[in-house]
């Protein structure tokens, strides 16, 4: 099977994640329970959920020439992401630093650091590294300018454009036309649109209007009802497969991650949806975000 390149440009971030009892307030010192690292940052979430769905996927983005960095690059290499586009540049490797509650509530605190020094010029490298136009992958965890900048040169030379804008953050209008597919969540859709997401009626409403600034397709993510994809005047429920959710995390960096890797393959649209929504899935029965993202033998065999 010939199969396009995947090109994820994005973040890199390591999460340090504590436990405690109870919140501190202001001034407060706690003792907490537990500490873990985990990596994340949605691009590298991203790369990571295609590398292990087996696409030929190349990672860009910038992280520190900090242990937090080496530690990000060794773990794009364990799920197969080539890695020669994410650049070491003097800064702190971006962090989210989370305090949970043992109610489950948390604070967090993200440090983008050296996610902010990818630039114009790393989206042109990475552009010429891929060679061959493929399957573009972005979110809004690097400066609006580089995201911005990415859409106009990878459309210029042919390649597909998918959109996670993630945390929400609107385009400049003349930019919103060459996205080729916009994935959204319900929360990310009603800030892109100013319109609620909370009914059935309202999303397809609000994809509509995203839709009317030139966007060829938008596909909202409904969380445990599914996605929704709404592609000219075709318009179709994705279904959710029936699991149990030990932890949601990440959900959406599987299903983007996976929707690139079938368009890369070949596959339609709507075989590359039912594909992300399976890995997703996977994803959800998992705890923690790339622990959770699933290899292709698991997703065909949930499949099967
Ligand atoms: P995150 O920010 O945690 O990555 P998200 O908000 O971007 O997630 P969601 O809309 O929650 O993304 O989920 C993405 C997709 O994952 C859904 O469209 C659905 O296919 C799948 N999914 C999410 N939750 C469940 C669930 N409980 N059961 C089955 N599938 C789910």
């Amino acid at each position: 099977m010939t199969t396009k390149t995947v090109l994820v440009i994005g973040s890199l971030n390591m999460d340090l994640a504590v436990s405690v009892q109870k919140l501190p307030h202001q001034g407060e010192t706690v003792f907490g329970s537990s500490f873990a690292t985990f990596p994340g940052g949605k691009g590298a979430n991203q790369a990571v959920a295609a590398g292990r769905l087996g696409a030929a996927v190349k990672m860009a983005g910038c992280v520190g020439r900090d242990g937090f960095g080496a530690d990000l690059l060794e773990g794009l290499q364990a799920s197969h992401v080539d890695r020669t586009c994410v650049e070491q540049v003097d800064q702190s490797t971006g962090t989210a630093l989370i305090t949970v509650d043992a109610a489950g509530a948390n604070t967090i605190v993200v440090v983008g650091g050296a996610n902010w020094a990818c630039d114009a010029a790393a989206v042109d490298k990475a552009l010429t590294a891929a060679g061959e136009p493929g399957i573009l992958v972005l979110q809004n965890e690097i400066p609006q300018e580089t995201v911005e900048y990415a859409i106009k040169a990878a459309k210029a030379q042919g390649w597909t454009v998918i959109f996670n804008p993630a945390p929400a953050r609107t385009l400049s209008r003349d930019i919103m036309p060459l996205v080729d597919i916009i994935i959204p969540n319900e929360t990310e859709t009603a800030v892109l649109t100013g319109l609620p997401a909370d009914s059935d009626e309202a999303v397809i409403k609000a994809a509509r209007k995203l839709l009317d600034q030139g966007i060829g397709t938008v596909v909202i993510t409904l969380g445990a009802r599914g996605s929704l994809c709404c592609s000219g005047a075709e318009q179709y429920r994705i279904q959710p497969y029936p699991v149990k959710a030990v932890d949601t995390t990440a959900a959406g960096d599987a299903y983007v991650g996976a929707m690139a890797t079938g368009l890369a393959e070949g596959r339609s649209l709507r075989d590359s949806l039912e594909f992300a929504s399976a890995a997703a899935a996977v994803a959800v029965t998992r705890a923690g975000a790339q622990p959770s993202l699933p290899w292709r033998k698991e997703v065909d065999a949930f499949i099967r």
